[in-house]
């Protein structure tokens, strides 16, 4: 039997239960894993909402789009028992069951071995949203930022992704200005290395001139919508967004002519269908460009019965840092 966060429907609504499961209710797969810690991301507060949030579809599910665990018995060759892994992606914890548990079941494809010099808890306070993070930053590295072509900005910089980019940046030598709508992070963002904080209602609204003055040399962008549309028009020539967010809005109501005129690059972030190669060199980076004690600010730690008032806070934007869930606590 094992601990779960079971969302369960009743009526037009998902409500999230603590349930003993037996192992038998685990779905199929070749990897079975005890899970240690989960985390709280944006998605995982859709998951958590009354309808699934559009990314739920069949009931009774475990939410949890990340974990980090000990793979207790395993079908294929390159897992074994005692074997230490994570998870992010894949779009488990929506369409397949996740770490809102004490065990999971998965394939093998998925995880990736808990790279050295990471504890699962500290897995976990990357999670998802670090991990994405780590992904902006290398395409934006990819495409030729380097620390000396001015000012970088993140957006929605309190959040998961943002805390995490500015302090992969500010380690990397980046001069980091950090986007927040919590006047009250300054100190926080300013421990995490940012250079200087930008309030959000500065970016937040749209103007009618495409361009204005060369600004930002990369951006790294959890927020989309206005802010991003706006964004672009403020970005060098030549430099980069790294689209990885919508916390702020689907929508993106922008003008060709960045693109066009200074020749921005709009890239876009995906971390859930992650070749293993990348996986493996993004958690590589993570634990040489992540100072590990400002990872330990940013957390926030929780129990499973705390998901269901954080999921809600998460999609108000009222959750600072990472929240990491230890299943057992
Ligand atoms: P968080 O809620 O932790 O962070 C989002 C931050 O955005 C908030 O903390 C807040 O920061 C800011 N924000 C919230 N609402 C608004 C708004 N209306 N307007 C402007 N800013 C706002 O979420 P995560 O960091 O986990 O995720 C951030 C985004 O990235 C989400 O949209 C998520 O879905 C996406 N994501 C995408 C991934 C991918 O693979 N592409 C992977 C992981 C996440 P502040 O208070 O500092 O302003």
């Amino acid at each position: 039997m094992f601990r779960a966060l079971v969302l369960e429907k009743e009526g037009d609504a998902a409500v999230a239960r603590l349930r003993e499961l037996d192992e038998s209710a685990l779905p199929p797969g070749e990897v079975t894993v005890a899970v240690e810690y989960s985390t709280l991301n944006y998605k995982d507060g859709l998951a958590l909402s009354p309808n699934g949030g559009g990314i739920v579809r069949t009931w009774p599910h475990v939410a949890g789009i990340d974990f980090a665990g000990t793979v207790e018995a395993s079908d294929d060759p390159r897992y074994r028992p005692g074997d230490k892994v994570v998870l992010t992606g894949w779009r488990v914890g929506e369409v397949h069951w996740g770490g809102y548990a004490q065990k999971a079941r998965v394939r093998a494809d998925w995880l990736v071995p808990l790279p050295e010099g990471l504890t699962t808890r500290q897995a976990m306070a990357v999670g998802t949203a670090g991990f994405t993070a780590m992904l902006a930053v290398m395409a934006l590295e990819e495409h030729g930022l380097t620390p000396d072509q001015g000012e970088v900005l993140v957006t929605g910089a309190s959040g998961g992704v943002g805390s995490v980019a500015v302090a992969i940046l500010a380690r990397l030598g980046y001069q980091v200005a950090a986007v927040t709508g919590r006047p009250e992070t300054e100190a926080y963002l300013k421990g995490l290395g940012a250079a200087r904080t930008v309030p959000r209602a500065e970016l937040a609204e749209t103007v009618k001139r495409p361009l204005e003055s060369e600004t930002w040399a990369g951006c790294v962008d959890a927020v989309g919508g206005a802010m991003l549309a706006r964004v672009l028009g403020q970005m060098k020539h030549g430099g980069s967004v790294a689209a990885v967010g919508l916390a702020g809005g689907a929508a993106l109501p922008a003008s060709v002519i960045p693109f066009l005129l200074r020749g921005v690059n709009l890239l876009g972030i995906d971390s859930v269908p992650v070749p293993y190669e990348r996986r493996v060199r993004a958690w590589g980076r993570i634990v040489t460009d992540l100072p590990i004690e400002k990872l330990e600010a940013m957390v926030r730690p929780a129990g499973l019965a705390d998901l269901p008032e954080l999921g809600a806070a998460i999609l108000k934007g009222g959750v600072q840092g990472r929240v990491v869930v230890d299943v057992n606590g």
